[in-house]
């Protein structure tokens, strides 16, 4: 028979009760240091007391209001988001997906507007992951992901991640944009050289088109900047958030500049739910803290001490993991033995501590943004224990 939770993941047999910082307290008794943080989305870990006064103060208020009318934090926030990154303008969503969808319409809407509906088609790549609706989907093009839900869209040409050649030779007259994740999160941390954002930056100069960063899982400080991009100097002209942005309340945002944006005129798009003042209200105060001079000073300090830590561990189990990867604080182990792979995330758990498994045989840790050294400590020690109890 089947669950009246519709059975489509596969879950650890562990609820939790509360959390404080980056441990959660199961419902088992047990305290769990999560070094998964909702698949980075707790980037400020549990309960913290700015983020929880936000949402509850803002709660007594109004929780919805509709899109016909203002919404001053909605206003503030996005004033804020284009004042921290390359963007002129932000649609506000409910998810990751939703922010993807808003991105790609905004190319369309950017091609048919300035009188060039031909360039209809993105460039995307190997191991993408923009979400889980049809049109992203369709972009990552894997049985996992797409087998059984076509016909797909088709209106995306894959490439292989970081290959300059593989992208200027997929470009044709019906190229419309570039989306890349500049850190790939679900594919396996794979980072994009900062010469070959340049370089698609460049591509998309010399052959107008316009290029989508979703920054959905690294941006807002996640690899030790605000946004990811910003290590190469290359800037999107589109940009995707959602993840941290809430801080686990659901909210996503699609930033554009002008120029991108100039087809997204009153009646192209909208959402009911989306920048609601009760998600403005948490993600002003997720920016709070983003904003803060010490954050990613801070956030950097722990990448580059996780990474050393991350390392030791690699090097204590010869032949494991041959590969480390990531940047900021989103890295991750390659596993040499697939078998390992989902083996050592389940035991890690078990053991106390959450991490995440992603394509290519990558254990992932995207431990919250404000975590100090003994918790890196804390999570080393579980890894060298029980790693050389599982393998
Ligand atoms: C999580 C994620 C998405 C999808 O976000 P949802 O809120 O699950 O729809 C899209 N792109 C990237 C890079 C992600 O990590």
């Amino acid at each position: 028979m089947i669950s009246p939770v519709m059975p489509v993941y596969k879950r650890a047999d562990l609820s939790f009760t509360h959390g404080e910082g980056p441990y959660l307290f199961g419902a088992d008794g047990r305290r769990y240091l999560d070094f998964a943080a909702g698949i980075a989305v707790n980037a400020f870990g549990y309960a913290h007391p700015h983020l929880a006064g936000a949402l509850t103060g803002q709660a007594q208020k109004t929780w919805h209001v509709s899109n016909i009318y203002r919404i001053p934090e909605g206003e503030r926030l996005a004033r804020r988001l284009c004042g921290l990154s390359f963007a002129d303008t932000v649609f506000f969503t409910n998810s990751g997906l939703e922010a993807f969808e808003c991105a790609v319409k905004v190319v369309r809407k950017y091609f048919s507007a300035t009188g060039r509906p031909e360039k209809t088609r993105i460039i995307c790549f190997q191991g993408c992951f923009h979400g889980r609706g049809m049109t992203a989907i369709a972009a990552s093009k894997t049985e996992k992901m797409a087998g059984g839900f076509g016909p797909l869209i088709d209106m995306f040409d894959q490439v292989p991640y970081n290959d300059l050649a593989a992208v200027e030779a997929a470009i044709t007259p019906a190229t419309a944009a570039i989306a890349l994740e500049p850190v790939q999160g679900e594919g396996g941390l794979r980072v994009a050289t900062d010469a070959f954002m340049r370089g698609l930056r460049a591509l998309c100069d010399r052959h107008g088109l316009l290029l989508v960063a979703d920054e959905i899982q690294c941006g807002l400080g996640r690899t030790g900047r605000n946004f990811a991009y910003e290590w190469s100097g290359a800037s999107p002209d589109v940009m995707c958030l959602a993840k941290a942005l809430g801080n686990g309340f659901p909210v996503g945002a699609c930033l554009a500049t002008e120029k991108a944006a100039q087809g997204m005129t009153i009646g192209t798009h909208g959402s009911t739910f989306g920048g609601n003042p009760l998600a403005m209200a948490v993600g002003n105060a997720v920016l709070d803290l983003v904003e803060k001079p010490e954050f990613l000073p801070q956030v950097q300090r722990m990448g580059d001490y996780f990474r050393r830590r991350l390392e030791e561990v690699r090097r204590a189990f010869q032949g494991a993991f041959d590969d480390h990867r990531g940047r900021g604080l989103m890295q991750g182990l390659r596993c040499v033995n697939a078998e390992h792979h989902l083996r050592l995330v389940a035991a890690l758990r078990d053991a106390g501590l959450l991490c995440v498994g992603a394509s290519d045989q990558v254990i992932r840790f995207l431990p919250p943004l404000n975590i100090e050294e003994k918790h890196v400590d804390e999570a080393a020690a579980l890894m060298h224990k029980i790693i050389a109890e599982t393998i």
